[in-house]
C-alpha cells in the first residue's frame, strides 16, 4: 500500500455511527461503535475490543482479512473484516494484533 488511510480527503461519513461487526454477523447483538476521540472516522467498541476505520472504496479492494492494518494509535492492528461500501469509504474493521 503506497496511500496511508489518513491521506484521502474524499472520505465521508454521515448518519450514526457504524455498528460493530459483530453485530452485523449477529443480528441480535446489534450495537453501534463509539467513535475515538481525536481521530477523524475511526470508531471502537469496548466491548469486543474491535475498531473500524472508513478508507477510500479503491484501497479497501486490496485489503483483505487478517492483513496487517497499522493502528490509529501507531500500534500494530489486523483486518478482522470489511463493513459496508457507501459513497463516501468503505469501513474496514480491525483490532489491535
Ligand atoms: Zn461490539
Amino acid at each position: 500500500m503506497t496511500e496511508s488511510p489518513q491521506d484521502a480527503s474524499d472520505l465521508f461519513w454521515s448518519g450514526p455511527s457504524p455498528y460493530c461487526e459483530i453485530g452485523r454477523n449477529h443480528p441480535r447483538d446489534r450495537h453501534r461503535m463509539k467513535a475515538v476521540e481525536g481521530h477523524e472516522l475511526v470508531w471502537g467498541c469496548d466491548r469486543h475490543s474491535l475498531f473500524a476505520r472508513l478508507v477510500a472504496s479503491h484501497q479497501a479492494e486490496s485489503i483483505k482479512r487478517n492483513d496487517e492494518f497499522p493502528m490509529h494509535d501507531g500500534s500494530e492492528g489486523l483486518v478482522t473484516g470489511l463493513g459496508d461500501e457507501r459513497p463516501g469509504g468503505t469501513i474496514i474493521y480491525f483490532r489491535a494484533k
